[in-house]
C-alpha cells in the first residue's frame, strides 16, 4: 500500500507521458521515468564520448563508462561477475540468436557432431521457437511442464526427446510465458545439471520475468547457462538487451564462426585467411562492431534511477503481485446478470485455487477473452479498439506465442491452418467458428497503481455489462451487474 502511494504521488511527475492513459502494456515495454531520460541528457551534453575501438581520450571515456555499466547490470540482475559475464545485444531475440549461433556453428567447427538438439517448452516466445530452424530437424516441443520433468529424470527418452548420438543439446524455456504471465520452474536449469543429460545446455528467456522478479543467479553451480533479457522491458529504455552467460559453459560460443569489428585481434585477408580472436574477454569476442555505447550509457542511468524509485526488484515484485491479483479478482467477478461470467481468463492452475496469489508461479501478466452474455467471443482486437478508444492501451492477438495460445485455447494445427488461410494473422484473427485464436492481455509493470486497474475494470463494466443508462462505479463492487449490452461495431 505504501508503495502504491509513493508511485501515485511521484508519477505525475516522472511518467508524464502517462497522464490521462491507462497503459497496460508493461510486457510490450514499460515506461521510461523522466529523471532518467534527463540524466542521459545531461551526461551526453558534458561528456565527449569516442567510439570505444578508438584510442583517443574520450574513447577511452566511453570505454570505461561500458566496463562500469556492464557490471552494474549484472549486479542489479543478482550476478556475481566473478561467474557471469554479460554481452550486449540488441534485444532478446538477438541474444537468444547468438546462443543458437555457436551451436549451429559446431557442426562447421567439429568434424563430430553434425548439429545440435534443441528441446522446448510450448510457452516460449517465437524467438525461442526459430531456433529449431538451426537444429534441422532434431527438436522437440515440450508439450507440459510434467513431460519437462519425466525427461529431465530420465523416466521418458523417445528419439525426439534425446541427444542420445552424442551431440550437443541446447534445453529452452521461458521464465515467464509472456503470453499468460505464468512462472515456469526455475529448478529445472538445476535438475538439468544434475541430470544424466550431461551434453544439453540451458537456455533461460528471462525477458518477460525480469520485468517485475529479481532473478536468481545466487548458485552459479545451478544457474541457467545461458540467460536472455531487454533492459527496455525492465526500465522503459534504452532499447537494449543482454545475454548472461555462466562463465564455466562459455566455451560453447567459441565455436561460433562470425566475426565482425570488434572481435577479432588481428586478421589476414590477402593471399591467406588467418584470424585470431579477441578472447581476453567472453564478450569481446561476441559483440560485433561498435557497442551501442550511448544506450549502454543510458542504461547505467536507468539502473540509478530504478533504485532511486523502486528500491528493489523485490519491492516491484511484491507490488504488482498485489495489483494482478486484484485485476484477476475484478476480471473474475465480472458477469452478466445471468450469471455467465464476463471473461474467461487463461491459466494453468489448481482448481479452486487463485492462480494469481504465488508470485512464484505467476507474474503481472493476465491473458483473456472477453465474452458477450450470450457466450460468444468478442473479438479481442475489438476488446482493444474499445479500449484504446477510452485511452487504455492493451495487446491483442497472438501474441507471439503459439504454443501457449494452441494450449490455452485447444487450437489444433488444421485450426490454425484453416484460420491462416482464412486470412488471420498473429495481429488480426477473428474468431475462426466461434472459437478465439488470440487473446487480449493485460500486463502491469512498477509504476502501475491500483488506479489503472481500477480503471480498467471499471471500462469493461461499463463497456460490456452495465445497461447503457445504468453505469455506476458502485455497482463494480456489489454484483448488481444488469443485462448485457451488445458491442457496438
Ligand atoms: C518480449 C519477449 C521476447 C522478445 O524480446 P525482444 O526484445 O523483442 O527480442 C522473447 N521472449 C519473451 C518471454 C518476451 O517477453
Amino acid at each position: 500500500m505504501a508503495y502504491n502511494n509513493s508511485v501515485e504521488v511521484f508519477r505525475d511527475n516522472e511518467y508524464p507521458m502517462m497522464k490521462g492513459n491507462v497503459y497496460l502494456d508493461h510486457a510490450g515495454t514499460t515506461v521510461y521515468s523522466k529523471t532518467l531520460v534527463e540524466q542521459f541528457s545531461a551526461k551526453m551534453v558534458a561528456n565527449l564520448y569516442g567510439n570505444p575501438h578508438s584510442g583517443s581520450y574520450p574513447a577511452k571515456l566511453s570505454g570505461h563508462m561500458v566496463d562500469a555499466v556492464r557490471e552494474e547490470a549484472l549486479q542489479f540482475l543478482g550476478a556475481d561477475p566473478e561467474h557471469f559475464e554479460l554481452v550486449f545485444t540488441a534485444n532478446t531475440t538477438a541474444a537468444i540468436k547468438l546462443v543458437a549461433e555457436s551451436f549451429r556453428d559446431l557442426a562447421l567447427a567439429s568434424s563430430v557432431a553434425k548439429t545440435f538438439w534443441y528441446g522446448y517448452h510450448k510457452d516460449s516466445h517465437t524467438s525461442l521457437v526459430g531456433v529449431r530452424e538451426y537444429a534441422e530437424g532434431s527438436s522437440h516441443c515440450f508439450s507440459s511442464d510434467e513431460e519437462v520433468e519425466n525427461w529431465l529424470q530420465g523416466r521418458e527418452s523417445p528419439k525426439t526427446l534425446s541427444n542420445a548420438s552424442g551431440i550437443p543439446g541446447l534445453f529452452a524455456y521461458p521464465g515467464q510465458s509472456n503470453m499468460t504471465g505464468r512462472r515456469l520452474p526455475f529448478s529445472w536449469t538445476r535438475q538439468l545439471r544434475q541430470s544424466f543429460h550431461q551434453d544439453t545446455y540451458s537456455l533461460l528467456d528471462a525477458a518477460a520475468l525480469a520485468t517485475t522478479a529479481q532473478l536468481d543467479f545466487s548458485d552459479p553451480e545451478f544457474a541457467p547457462d545461458f540467460t536472455v533479457v531487454a533492459f527496455y522491458k525492465i526500465f522503459g529504455f534504452p532499447d537494449l538487451g543482454a545475454l548472461i552467460v555462466r562463465k564455466q559453459s562459455s566455451y560453447i560460443l567459441s565455436w561460433r564462426k562470425y566475426f565482425g569489428g570488434g572481435t577479432v585481434d588481428m586478421l589476414t585477408v590477402l593471399h591467406e585467411p588467418t584470424v585470431k580472436r579477441k578472447d581476453a574477454t567472453i564478450h569481446d569476442g561476441l559483440e560485433d562492431g561498435t557497442l551501442p555505447f550511448h544506450s549502454i550509457m543510458a542504461l547505467g542511468c536507468a539502473i540509478s534511477d530504478h533504485k532511486r524509485l523502486y528500491g528493489s526488484m523485490k519491492t516491484v515484485s511484491q507490488h504488482t503481485s498485489f495489483l494482478v491479483q486484484r485485476l484477476y479478482v475484478g476480471l473474475s467477478k465480472l458477469s452478466y446478470s445471468n450469471g455467465r461470467p464476463l471473461c474467461a481468463i487463461y491459466h494453468d492452475s489448481v482448481p479452486g485455487k487463485n492462480p494469481y496469489s504465488d508470485p512464484t508461479t505467476q507474474g503481472a501478466t493476465i491473458a483473456f477473452s472477453v465474452m458477450t452474455a450470450d457466450g460468444t467471443y468478442v473479438e479481442h482486437s475489438q476488446v482493444e479498439k474499445l479500449a484504446s478508444e477510452k485511452g487504455i492501451y492493451l495487446r491483442s492477438g497472438g501474441l507471439c506465442n503459439p504454443g501457449g495460445i494452441a494450449s490455452s485455447l485447444d487450437i489444433k494445427p488444421w485450426q490454425f491452418k484453416r484460420a491462416w488461410a482464412a486470412g488471420c494473422n498473429c495481429g488480426n484473427s477473428t474468431p475462426f467458428r466461434g472459437k478465439p485464436i488470440g487473446v487480449v492481455r493485460a500486463s502491469l509493470g512498477a509504476m502501475s497503481t491500483m488506479g489503472d486497474v481500477d480503471l480498467f475494470l471499471y471500462f469493461l463494466f461499463e463497456t460490456f455489462v452495465a445497461e447503457p443508462t445504468k453505469n455506476s462505479p458502485e455497482s463494480l463492487d456489489t454484483n448488481g451487474f444488469q443485462t448485457s449490452m451488445e458491442v457496438k461495431g
